[in-house]
């Protein structure tokens, strides 16, 4: 018997966790995980040179600190309108589709960073900011974007960068594993409803099968992008309200580090984005990388899906960043998530269960990518498992042509970003979708069932999922 359940132990989750310790709640408090520790979790990609699909869950996206652990670790800094104080209008990352925005004042988000950023640093981040100094500089990139539509967003950030990243959540999690229950290789089956509110959730344990029931007045969903497909179908099942959300869809480009020197140098990452003709869809760059890998992450079902981080120290000659266009669905079609994961099937079917990856000048010419060609090419894929091929042949006609006429504008500001040697793997896909509705408080229209972080679509990125998991604690302890 519980006061907080807690599903999932993302930064959504484990910072409900460390809240509630810091503040001497009294409530009992049990995470259950379906991933491993922290310390348990290795991806056999670089030794084995392919993705094994691990079993029970895929050690990138599950565990503890959820897909943090693995993530590059760019935390947005709490500095949020540093050069524009006046403007309310601030990026918070991800697809910037934070909803958390309509739930709280620009005040109370900043106060939220700065308090979640000193925790980072109280447990080891690097002080060092990027992008604030060379403003001059900054600027004039800008000015440049700007004459070519492209929205270069400045805003400075702190890089944990992936090896110190699983340091420093190994300190949180021996911090909350002292005061609060943790469950591992366990997943969250159901949620028990009765009368329009919760008394807990049914789990099964990964390794022998037993399903259990926990009890609990309170339920925090904090799944992350991994439990999205889990919690639509959750949703739908107990009639917790949700809306049609959007899919991003695309590719994860890499290219040499010297065509990005300017931006990697200036602001680390550089957050583009536009609405290029004819569709004017919201394209962006996401996570950039310099001197970065790219790498897989496998969902339920073994859907494979591309992705990208960096080391602090370990450097490749390549940068990888993510272009995503964002997918609106209208009426009467509303299943985004079903869209996204269709796309993805596909594209891992051309290449066998792999990730596709295609040398832009092919595209142009309307051509695959043969592996030979590959082997000579002068960007060298920093992703080894991915196999040459066609990535057009997954990808719709509208995504692709937001993605090329985006490229070819990036050319005009960045000298070299169109290079036919640059690589597009595919897919990449952030499955933002299901928006569970809640009220000020983080609830559903279930009595005691909360949802933070990425999984509900309240978040888009590792500090807002932390600072969601802030609020939601001094939320509980109110109540
Ligand atoms: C390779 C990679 C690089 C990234 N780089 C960055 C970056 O540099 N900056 C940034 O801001 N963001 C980055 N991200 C995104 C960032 O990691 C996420 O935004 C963040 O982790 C979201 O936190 P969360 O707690 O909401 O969910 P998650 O971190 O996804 O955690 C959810 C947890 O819930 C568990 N779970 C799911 N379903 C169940 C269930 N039914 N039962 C029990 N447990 C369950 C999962 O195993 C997982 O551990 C990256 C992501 C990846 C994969």
């Amino acid at each position: 018997m519980y006061d907080v359940i807690i599903i999932g132990a993302g930064p959504a989750g484990i910072f409900t966790a460390l809240e509630l310790i810091k503040l001497k709640t009294s409530k009992k408090v049990l995470i259950i995980e379906q991933g491993k520790k922290i310390e348990n979790r290795t991806c056999p990609i670089e030794k084995t040179g392919k993705c094994l699909k691990c079993k029970p869950c895929c050690n990138i996206t599950s565990g503890f600190s959820g897909a943090g652990a693995f993530s590059d670790g760019k935390l947005l800094s709490y500095h949020l309108s540093l050069y524009n104080e006046n403007e309310d209008n601030f990026y918070l990352g991800g697809n910037d589709g934070s909803f958390i925005k309509q739930y709280l004042s620009t005040q109370e988000i900043k106060d939220l960073l700065k308090y979640t950023d000193d925790i980072y640093l109280d447990f080891g981040a690097d002080k060092h900011l990027e992008g604030i100094d060379r403003r001059d500089e900054i600027l004039e990139l800008q000015r440049k974007a700007k004459k070519e539509d492209l929205n270069l967003i400045d805003i400075p950030l702190r890089h944990l960068g992936t090896e110190k990243a699983h340091v420093l959540y190994k300190k949180i999690e021996d911090f909350i594993s002292e005061k609060v229950d943790i469950i591992y290789n366990t997943t969250v089956t159901d949620i028990v409803i009765k009368d329009g509110k919760t008394n807990g959730v049914l789990a099964k344990d990964l390794l022998t099968g037993d399903e259990k029931e926990y009890k609990a007045g309170k339920v925090i969903i904090a799944v992350g992008r991994k439990g999205a497909g889990w919690l639509e179908k959750l949703c739908k099942e107990h009639k917790i309200e949700t809306r049609i959300g959007s899919v991003d869809i695309g590719i994860r480009y890499e290219l040499p580090n010297k065509v990005m020197q300017q931006i990697n140098e200036l602001l680390y990452e550089g957050k583009v984005i536009a609405y290029p003709e004819p569709f004017k869809d919201k394209v962006r760059t996401f996570c950039q990388n310099p001197g970065g890998f790219v790498t897989t992450e496998v969902y339920d079902d073994g859907v494979t899906l591309v992705n990208g981080h960096s080391y602090k120290d370990r450097k490749s000659d390549n940068t990888n960043l993510a272009i995503l266009v964002s997918h609106h669905f209208t009426y009467p079609f509303d299943k985004p998530i079903e869209y996204g994961e269709n796309i993805a099937k596909n594209s891992n079917s051309i290449a066998l269960g792999n990730i596709i990856v295609q040398r832009l000048g092919d595209i142009r010419r309307g051509k695959r990518t043969w592996k030979e060609e590959l082997d000579n090419n002068s960007v060298r894929p920093t992703l080894k498992t991915a196999v040459a091929g066609d990535i057009t042949y997954a990808l719709g006609y509208r995504t692709m042509t937001d993605i090329l006429e985006f490229i070819r504008k990036m050319d005009k500001v960045v000298e070299g970003f169109a290079n036919p040697d640059n690589l597009l793997y595919a897919p990449e896909i952030k499955f933002y979708s299901n928006e569970l509705i809640v009220d000020k408080n983080f609830e559903t229209n279930i009595k005691g069932v909360y949802s933070i972080g990425d999984g509900g679509g309240l978040t888009t990125g590792l500090m807002m999922a932390s600072a969601s998991g802030v609020k939601m604690a001094r939320i509980l302890e109110n109540k």
